[in-house]
């Protein structure tokens, strides 16, 4: 059985060049040691390399050349941490650039973060970073909100108070509004939570006149 010696060499996706095998050494160990025995080969008996190898040479893994992951341009990444089966999983992390799916800014996905997503979350290894800092907070506030909301639980006075906080900073307070009167209708005049629910509702009519001014 013969190396297809054409297909010997890869393309590093951290630093772009073309590197043969001597120079590929780490990447070409951890593929031996996740599947050894899967191995591509053509019906004329011409082996191609390992799966995860080939998966690199179509571009669909990220691996780093030994110059990169010396140099510490990239982070060598283990497979084991990780969550993946019909995907291959990273051999190592490099920063990546991204671009917000909600704000349209650039950002980068760095590798330590990478890694830590990966290897400590374990989080899918086909999981992108697809928002920046400022929309992914922002999102998770926003979950927040919507988990408080569904609880619909006007006897939790800290929910409700979070519930307000998160409108006025959205400076939805006709919506504010709305919730506190709904709330005031659900407890029923006397309790003492329409009580509470009656002064936010002044609280937000203050705000909302001074904000209009
Ligand atoms: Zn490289
Ligand atoms: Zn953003």
């Amino acid at each position: 059985m013969n190396y297809a010696k054409p297909h010997n060499s890869l393309r590093c996706p951290c630093c772009g060049e073309v590197r043969g095998p001597a120079e590929h050494q780490a990447f070409l160990k951890q593929v031996a040691k996740e599947v050894p025995e899967k191995t591509y080969i053509t019906r004329r008996g011409i082996l191609l390399g390992n799966v995860y190898w080939c998966d690199a040479r179509k571009g669909l893994v990220d691996w780093a050349c030994d110059e990169c992951l010396q140099n510490g341009r990239a982070l060598s990444a283990q497979p084991v941490k990780q969550l993946f089966c019909d995907i291959a999983p990273h051999f190592a992390y490099f920063d990546k650039a991204g671009v917000c799916r909600e704000c349209g800014v650039a950002f980068t996905f760095s590798k330590g973060e990478q890694q830590h997503w990966y290897e400590h979350l374990r989080f899918w290894v086909q999981a992108e970073k697809v928002r920046c800092e400022a929309c992914q907070q922002h999102k998770k506030r926003r979950d927040h909100f919507s988990q408080l909301m569904a609880a619909n639980d006007y006897s939790n006075q800290e929910a409700v108070q979070e519930i307000i906080a998160y409108y006025l900073e959205e400076k939805e307070f006709n919506k504010a509004k709305q919730f506190l009167a709904a709330g005031k209708r659900n407890c029923g005049e006397g309790s003492s939570n329409f009580a509470v629910l009656d002064g936010l509702l002044t609280t937000v009519r203050q705000l909302q006149d001074s904000a209009q001014e």
